[in-house]
């Protein structure tokens, strides 16, 4: 008798753990955020993996530029052209960066913003690969790599954040958050 339930209890584990491989299975077919148990849009808490756990998480074009810091071929992002009305996110972790008022044609072909959302969304460090002095932009909540910014942008800043579309996600403005700016917050 007992050994009998101890039969019956590993049928019924291992019937429980095929059933869970079947749903992992799904659900790594989602979207690519429900791998991802960092992304947050709303948490501001550091994001620190290492390059490996990265690598399992991210799609292999998104791992490219944020974490080996490659850069997306000019004129292939959605985003370069687009003027829709919204707030732009890290594609990595989710933290926003820059809002859509904040962007500009550059014409140099990527996606491009005169500032970030706030002064701690950005982290900048000096970069001098292929022999240029230039100042790298990485995303202040999980430190991947985003753009390069330049001294070229238009006022207020004067400032030309040149960003991959690659490692942006985009939302668009809630209609009634538009509402409220076409009437001038009345
Ligand atoms: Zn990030």
């Amino acid at each position: 008798m007992k050994l009998l339930s101890i039969i019956l209890v590993a049928v019924l584990m291992q019937q429980c753990s095929f059933s869970q491989t079947a749903n992992n299975k799904n659900s790594t077919m989602d979207t690519t955020h429900k791998k991802n148990e960092v992304y947050s849009r709303e948490s501001k808490e550091k994001v620190n993996l290492s390059d490996s756990e990265w690598k399992k998480i991210l799609p292999s074009d998104v791992y490219y530029i944020a974490r080996e810091k490659g850069t997306e071929r000019p004129w292939t992002s959605k985003y370069e052209e687009s003027k829709e009305v919204g707030t732009y996110y890290c594609a990595v972790c989710g933290n926003p960066l820059f809002k859509s008022d904040t962007k500009f044609e550059s014409g140099c072909g990527w996606p491009s913003f005169y500032e970030p959302i706030s002064k701690t969304s950005i982290i900048y460090t000096p970069d001098h690969t292929h022999g240029m002095e230039r100042t790298e932009v990485q995303c202040g909540r999980c430190k991947s790599h985003l753009g390069h910014v330049f001294e070229d942008g238009p006022p207020p800043t004067g400032l030309r954040y040149c960003i991959n579309g690659v490692v942006l996600d985009f939302e668009k403005a809630k209609d009634a958050e538009k509402k409220y700016n076409e009437k001038g917050g009345q």
